[in-house]
């Protein structure tokens, strides 16, 4: 039984919490209410020093020779073993303990009990140290991965590899540079805390992400052309553009309504004279921009390995689709319900769901 690596996720995850509750954080409003208070939660952030510092400690320690660089590469099945076992126990232990939402056993364990579980006076918010945790496994093991492939193939690397590591990391680090803005999305709002999100962000997040470099990171270079990995860059970029595009225009809206977004864009709304949705910029060429945003930055990252013929880079862009298709038309149903006529009135005005023009 390969300990040393079962037991790696839950040493990253351990240090991951002492790191977030001992380094400096920023205490921000939230968008959910406070049941009790009726007042938005209030969220200590620190995630961007967090996974800086710990990616910063893995470096030192390859450096030092404490640790091989490609440890997590080498010992990956046991890793997701124990990521897997560790989320398995968090989601019990979340879950159990807390009153039954009325619903089946089984429905309680998969989708929690608790909306927004949060301990130590709110210092410790589960759900963003669920989200913090998996990122910096996730970045921890992209690097390992990719550090596999340099050292197996030091005169011969490949640039996709590099690429892929380039624009995934850019994709951690812009969500914990605008990790505030998270906490206007569905998961903070609309989600409560059991398997899914758990399990989800302690194992499948850190592991299932990385599997277009965990099924080609031992492959020799692909000798992908210049034109090709810059095309790859777009690709993900353009998704980039909007998906933060939209989620940043969304953030400042809901923070206020009369906001210019880049300083130029008054807001076009559909409201009520209660409520109002944006219908402008990106909210105004299709309903859900945002995981069109997602879907193309999936693509880019499964493109930049080189490998187009080879379905595992593809099962990463095809979980978004599989992941953001239905939980459009959930959010489409929450939208009817909450806006009423006025949620018709934006469809009507902006009749497609994702993809401009087309769906
Ligand atoms: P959205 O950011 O699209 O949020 C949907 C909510 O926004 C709605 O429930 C509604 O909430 C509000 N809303 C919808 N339309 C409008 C409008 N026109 N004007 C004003 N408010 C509107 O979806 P998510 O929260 O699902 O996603 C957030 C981001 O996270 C996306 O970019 C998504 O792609 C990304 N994501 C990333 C994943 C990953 O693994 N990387 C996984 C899933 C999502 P309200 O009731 O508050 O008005």
């Amino acid at each position: 039984m390969d300990l040393s690596g079962f037991f790696a996720p839950w040493l990253v995850f351990g240090l991951v919490l002492l790191l977030h509750l001992l380094l400096p954080g920023r205490w921000v409003e939230g968008y959910v209410t406070d049941p009790a208070t009726g007042k938005p939660l209030r969220y200590r952030l620190n995630g961007l020093i967090v996974m800086l510092s710990t990616v910063g400690l893995w470096a030192l320690a390859g450096w030092c020779e404490w640790l091989p660089w490609d440890f997590a590469w080498t010992h990956r099945w046991a890793g997701l073993a124990g990521a897997c076992v560790a989320g398995l126990l968090f989601t019990f232990a979340i879950v159990l303990p807390a009153a039954s939402t009325g619903a089946s056993m089984v429905s309680d364990l998969f989708f929690g009990r608790l909306d927004n579980p949060r301990t130590l006076s709110a210092r410790l918010d589960i759900k963003m140290f669920l989200y913090l945790a998996g990122a910096t496994l996730l970045e921890l093991n992209l690097l390992a991965f990719a550090a596999h492939h340099v050292t197996t193939f030091p005169d011969a690397v490949s640039p996709g590899v590099l690429l892929h590591v380039g624009l995934f990391s850019w994709f951690v680090l812009d969500y914990l540079v605008f990790e505030r803005v998270h906490l206007y999305t569905y998961d903070l709002f609309a989600e409560r805390v059991g398997f899914k999100l758990g399990w989800g962000c302690l194992t499948f997040y850190p592991y299932f992400y990385a599997v277009g470099l965990w099924t080609t990171a031992d492959r020799p270079d692909p000798a992908s052309s210049t034109p090709w990995l810059v095309m790859s860059a777009i690709v993900f970029f353009s998704g980039w553009s909007l998906a933060r595009g939209a989620n940043l225009q969304k953030f400042h809206f809901k923070r206020d309504p009369s906001h210019r977004f880049l300083g130029l864009f008054a807001p076009q709304t559909v409201a009520d004279g209660r409520k109002r949705l944006l219908c402008s910029g990106f909210w105004g060429i299709s309903r859900h921009v945002n995981y069109l945003g997602e879907i193309l930055m999936a693509t880019g990252l499964a493109l930049s390995l080189g490998w187009p013929m080879s379905l595992g880079p593809w099962l990463y862009p095809l979980y978004y689709v599989l992941l953001l298709v239905p939980r459009e038309r959930d959010d489409h149903r929450r939208c009817a319900k909450k806006y009423g006529s006025l949620w018709d009135e934006y469809c009507r005005r902006v009749p497609r769901r994702i993809v401009p023009f087309v769906y």
